[in-house]
Protein backbone atom coordinates (compact mmCIF):
# COMPACT_ATOMS: atom_id res chain seq x y z
CA UNK A 1 0.00 0.00 0.00
CA UNK A 2 3.24 2.52 0.80
CA UNK A 3 4.49 1.54 -2.18
CA UNK A 4 1.24 2.30 -4.37
CA UNK A 5 0.63 5.06 -2.59
CA UNK A 6 4.20 6.60 -3.09
CA UNK A 7 4.18 5.96 -6.29
CA UNK A 8 1.07 8.66 -7.47
CA UNK A 9 2.27 12.28 -7.99
CA UNK A 10 1.71 15.24 -4.50
CA UNK A 11 -1.58 16.81 -5.17
CA UNK A 12 -2.88 13.60 -7.56
CA UNK A 13 -6.63 12.61 -6.80
CA UNK A 14 -6.80 9.16 -5.65
CA UNK A 15 -9.62 7.54 -6.66
CA UNK A 16 -10.41 4.85 -3.92
CA UNK A 17 -11.95 2.60 -6.70
CA UNK A 18 -8.40 2.39 -8.62
CA UNK A 19 -6.38 2.22 -6.07
CA UNK A 20 -8.04 -0.55 -4.82
CA UNK A 21 -7.83 -2.28 -7.68
CA UNK A 22 -4.05 -1.63 -7.87
CA UNK A 23 -3.54 -3.00 -4.20
CA UNK A 24 -6.10 -5.79 -4.37
CA UNK A 25 -8.11 -4.79 -1.28
CA UNK A 26 -11.35 -4.64 -1.44
CA UNK A 27 -13.00 -1.00 -1.64
CA UNK A 28 -14.67 -0.65 1.46
CA UNK A 29 -10.92 -1.60 3.10
CA UNK A 30 -9.14 0.80 1.07
CA UNK A 31 -11.42 3.52 1.95
CA UNK A 32 -11.04 3.04 5.36
CA UNK A 33 -6.99 2.85 4.98
CA UNK A 34 -7.49 6.03 2.93
CA UNK A 35 -9.51 7.77 5.97
CA UNK A 36 -7.04 6.71 8.63
CA UNK A 37 -4.55 7.83 6.49
CA UNK A 38 -5.92 11.38 6.24
CA UNK A 39 -6.63 12.06 9.77
CA UNK A 40 -3.10 11.35 9.87
CA UNK A 41 -2.57 14.11 7.53
CA UNK A 42 -0.58 12.16 5.05
CA UNK A 43 -3.67 12.32 2.20
CA UNK A 44 -5.83 15.26 2.10
CA UNK A 45 -9.46 14.38 1.67
CA UNK A 46 -11.85 16.30 -0.30
CA UNK A 47 -15.91 16.86 -1.05
CA UNK A 48 -16.99 17.18 -4.17
CA UNK A 49 -20.43 17.87 -5.03
CA UNK A 50 -21.94 18.75 -8.62
CA UNK A 51 -24.94 20.06 -10.23
CA UNK A 52 -27.83 18.30 -12.06
CA UNK A 53 -27.69 20.49 -14.86
CA UNK A 54 -29.51 18.43 -18.05
CA UNK A 55 -26.81 20.01 -19.98
CA UNK A 56 -23.42 17.86 -19.13
CA UNK A 57 -20.76 20.03 -20.06
CA UNK A 58 -22.40 22.55 -18.18
CA UNK A 59 -22.52 20.28 -14.90
CA UNK A 60 -20.63 22.48 -12.16
CA UNK A 61 -18.17 20.85 -9.80
CA UNK A 62 -18.10 22.41 -5.84
CA UNK A 63 -15.03 21.01 -3.85
CA UNK A 64 -14.41 21.29 -0.06
CA UNK A 65 -11.95 20.21 2.51
CA UNK A 66 -14.26 19.41 4.98
CA UNK A 67 -17.61 17.61 5.16
CA UNK A 68 -19.12 20.48 7.49
CA UNK A 69 -18.39 22.99 4.66
CA UNK A 70 -20.01 20.75 2.13
CA UNK A 71 -22.76 20.38 4.12
CA UNK A 72 -23.38 23.91 4.84
CA UNK A 73 -23.08 25.08 1.07
CA UNK A 74 -25.57 22.76 0.02
CA UNK A 75 -28.50 24.22 2.99
CA UNK A 76 -27.22 27.38 2.52
CA UNK A 77 -27.75 27.30 -1.22
CA UNK A 78 -30.90 25.48 -0.84
CA UNK A 79 -29.68 22.48 -2.87
CA UNK A 80 -29.61 24.21 -5.97
CA UNK A 81 -26.49 25.11 -8.00
CA UNK A 82 -25.35 28.51 -7.28
CA UNK A 83 -24.17 29.08 -10.99
CA UNK A 84 -27.20 27.61 -13.77
CA UNK A 85 -29.92 27.29 -10.43
CA UNK A 86 -30.24 23.34 -11.11
CA UNK A 87 -30.48 20.21 -8.00
CA UNK A 88 -27.41 19.85 -6.45
CA UNK A 89 -26.84 15.97 -6.67
CA UNK A 90 -26.58 15.27 -3.18
CA UNK A 91 -27.24 11.71 -3.57
CA UNK A 92 -23.55 11.48 -5.22
CA UNK A 93 -21.18 13.12 -2.79
CA UNK A 94 -18.03 12.40 -4.07
CA UNK A 95 -14.83 11.85 -2.07
CA UNK A 96 -11.37 12.43 -3.40
CA UNK A 97 -8.22 11.71 -1.47
CA UNK A 98 -5.36 13.96 -2.44
CA UNK A 99 -1.84 12.78 -1.09
CA UNK A 100 0.20 16.09 0.36
CA UNK A 101 2.80 17.29 -1.09
CA UNK A 102 4.78 17.79 2.30
CA UNK A 103 4.49 14.43 3.09
CA UNK A 104 6.35 12.34 0.73
CA UNK A 105 9.92 13.39 1.79
ZN1 LIG B 1 -24.73 24.20 -12.11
Amino acid sequence: MNEELNSINPNDVVSPRLLSRKVKLPLATTEEILIDLSYEKIIGVKYIVTCRNPQEDFQHAFTFSQRKELVKFILLKGRKCPDCGSPLNTDDIRVAFIIMEQQLT
